[in-house]
């Protein structure tokens, strides 16, 4: 961290902040007196520097951070790429991980045709929401308990781990016993509560990115889980609220070299809520695997027409089936189906 201080700030003042920001935080002050101005050079662990505060001193000009806030999470001190492993699959490594499954479950016969069908096409995890966070009071909210016990009939009828949407911290017991990855939707990724409460877990938890959060945002939210001592934490890029009204949102796939390039963790991308439109799921899909994502995560209903949420933005079996073929094309991870493997 950087301090520059205004101009005529005598050597009086300048020793005095030095002393000040030195009793204050674990760090050595650096005096470099220029011509027109001194500067303070900030050497340590500045992750709990107040800027602010510092800012805030009337000699000060402006105080620059040259090191990230975030630490955890930051490639520089974790070069290698975060695994994630969840039971017999995993997020990260080579192979391209696609969660697939409805918005939200519906009844049993529907979430375990759907959980089949998936991963007859390759998908390695079931979605599923059994808690829905909707705009409207009056939509329909999920069949919440009843919803994780289809889900984990689910799982036992494919052997797929179950991901699916956390709303609150008083039900992480529940969560942690029968989910295997936790999703905290674009809504809660600044419920910083529930995010300490799911980093004393050991729980892989998926993080989606915030309507309007910025990629230092999503990433110091990561840094809430992990600093309570849960590091399996997945990103996700779900799209942004952008001016533009066409799709629901819009797919920021530049999110994805921009946070492999900062970040050791893995990196999804969920086009089914980015366009709100299925028939964009497709080729967003395939750019996301072309950027560089981890893996993805699509909304597959088997009756959109008549799905309780989200239908317009799923993409039926079939579809999903040919576009798990089309990106097992794509050179970067490999697909591996039920049965056989593609090698791209
Ligand atoms: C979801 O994945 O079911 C969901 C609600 O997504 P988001 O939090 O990205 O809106
Ligand atoms: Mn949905």
């Amino acid at each position: 961290m950087i301090v520059i201080m205004r101009p005529q700030t005598t050597q009086e003042e300048i020793n005095m902040l030095k002393q000040k920001i030195e009793s204050e935080n674990d760090v050595t002050v650096n005096v470099i007196n220029g011509k027109e101005c001194s500067i303070l050079g900030l050497v340590g662990d500045t992750t709990k520097v107040d800027a602010d505060k510092i800012r805030a001193n009337e000699f000060v000009e402006n105080v620059e951070k040259v090191q990230q806030p975030y630490k955890l999470s930051n490639r520089l001190f974790h070069p290698d790429d975060t695994v994630i492993k969840v039971k017999n699959a995993s997020i990260g490594g080579d192979e391209l991980a696609v969660i697939a499954g409805p918005c939200s479950v519906e009844s049993e016969e529907q979430i375990v045709k759907i959980a089949q069908d998936v991963k007859k096409s390759g998908a390695k995890f079931l979605r599923g929401g059994a808690f829905k966070p909707r705009t409207s009071p009056y939509s329909f909210q999920g069949l919440r308990a009843r919803g994780l016990d289809l889900l984990k009939i689910a799982r036992q009828e494919t052997g797929l781990p179950i991901v699916t949407e956390i709303m609150s911290a008083d039900m992480i017991d529940k969560f942690v016993e029968d989910v295997d990855v936790i999703q905290v939707g674009a809504r809660n990724m600044q419920n910083f509560e529930l995010l300490k409460q799911l980093g004393k877990t050991n729980k892989p938890i998926l993080l989606k990115r915030g309507l309007s959060a910025t990629i230092q945002e999503l990433l110091m939210s990561a840094e809430y889980i992990m600093s309570e001592g849960n590091e399996n934490v997945i990103l996700c890029e779900r799209g942004i609220r952008t001016f533009e009204t066409y799709t629901r949102n819009t797919l920021d796939l530049s999110a994805i070299p921009a946070i492999k390039r900062l970040s050791h963790l893995p990196v999804i991308v969920d086009p089914s809520h980015a366009a709100g439109l299925w028939w964009m799921v497709e080729p967003l899909a395939k750019a996301a695997v072309a950027v560089g994502a981890d893996g993805l995560m699509i909304e597959v209903h088997n009756d959109p027409a008549n799905a309780k949420c989200d239908g317009q933005q799923s993409i039926k079996p079939k579809v999903f089936e040919q576009l798990m073929n089309d990106i097992s094309k794509i050179p970067g991870k490999t697909i591996h189906k039920a049965c056989d493997t593609v090698n791209v």
